[in-house]
């Protein structure tokens, strides 16, 4: 098969989630993780790009400045580069499951979470693989050597590639209040991307505004995310990733590992039970 549209792309995506035995909860009796992909696109010379540094951190990367890390010997010119991006939506059972709890996350949840991102780590070497197969290079920026998380002054963390950011930048949602990407399907969702060395249309950003998909953004109503969780980490307009992180990674981290017996965490009660759990809110969706 030959890798040069956006329709060949999303079908060795489709193909991969609906065939490799790696799309598992690990459940039995066994059930896949994902539903159906979103896949947008965009290019490595997008100004966006550039703009992260001052809205995530200096340390965040660039496509070209991580695919030539990668590549040094064949460095890549931004605008011969594109970034894949792709959003991997939960399953209505699973988003039904943890949308009823009110503390720790479903089982389905943190099934989702683990052997599910384990599935969303195939798929980027699967989709790298796949390109490469057909003289292509590319990377998934998270499974590169030079990625890792940094202290950013504002964020408290954040990651040298943030795939939300890249699914923004490629036209598939914009930021909620608890921070999640608001896309078309929904805010329950894991994100992944590769860059390549290829030219596609860019994916349109039918958004100028990254909080445009966000009902409290837009008139101050809402708040169902703040309403869901358990120890107030969404203040006013702000979402505490500190606070967050000590549910999601110290206290349900501690849960996992005594229920499950693995070094897990989650929580995402707040992507449940929301109105923008299944995709925009309706009042937004022709913004
Ligand atoms: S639940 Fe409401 S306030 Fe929270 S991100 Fe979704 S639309 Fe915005
Ligand atoms: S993931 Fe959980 S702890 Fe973190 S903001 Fe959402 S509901 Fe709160």
């Amino acid at each position: 098969m030959v890798l040069d549209s956006h329709a060949d792309i999303q079908q060795v995506i489709d193909d991969f989630i609906q065939t490799s035995p790696e799309n598992t909860m690990k459940m039995d009796p066994d059930e896949p993780s994902w539903d159906r992909a979103l896949v947008g696109f965009s290019s490595g010379s997008d100004p966006v790009f550039e703009s992260f540094k001052e809205h995530v951190g200096e340390f965040h990367f660039t496509p070209a400045e991580i695919f030539n890390l990668e590549f040094p010997d064949n460095p890549g010119k931004p605008e011969d580069l594109t970034v894949i991006s792709y959003i991997l939506p939960h399953r209505q059972i699973t988003k039904k499951d943890n949308g009823a709890e009110d503390f720790y996350p479903s089982d389905r949840w943190v099934m989702a979470r683990f052997p599910g991102e384990a599935f969303n780590e195939a798929l980027r070497r699967h989709l790298v693989k796949s390109l490469a197969n057909n003289g292509i290079d590319a990377l998934a920026p998270t499974l590169s050597a030079h990625w890792k998380i940094e202290i950013s002054p504002r964020f408290s963390y954040a990651s040298r590639w943030s795939e939300r950011h890249a699914a923004y930048a490629s036209g598939l949602g914009t930021f909620g209040l608890c921070d999640g990407l608001i896309t078309p399907v929904g805010k329950a969702h894991r994100a992944g991307s590769v860059i390549a060395r290829l030219k596609l249309e860019p994916t349109p950003r039918p958004y100028t505004d990254h909080r445009a998909y966000c009902l409290y953004f837009f008139d101050g109503s809402c708040r169902s995310c703040a309403k869901r969780c358990p120890v107030d980490a969404i203040v006013d307009d702000r979402h505490d990733k500190k606070i967050c992180w000590d549910h999601a990674g110290g206290t349900c981290g501690a849960y996992v590992k005594k229920k499950f017996n693995f070094d897990g965490y989650g929580c995402g009660l707040c992507q449940t039970k929301v109105p923008c759990e299944n995709g925009i809110p309706k009042k937004l969706q022709s913004r």
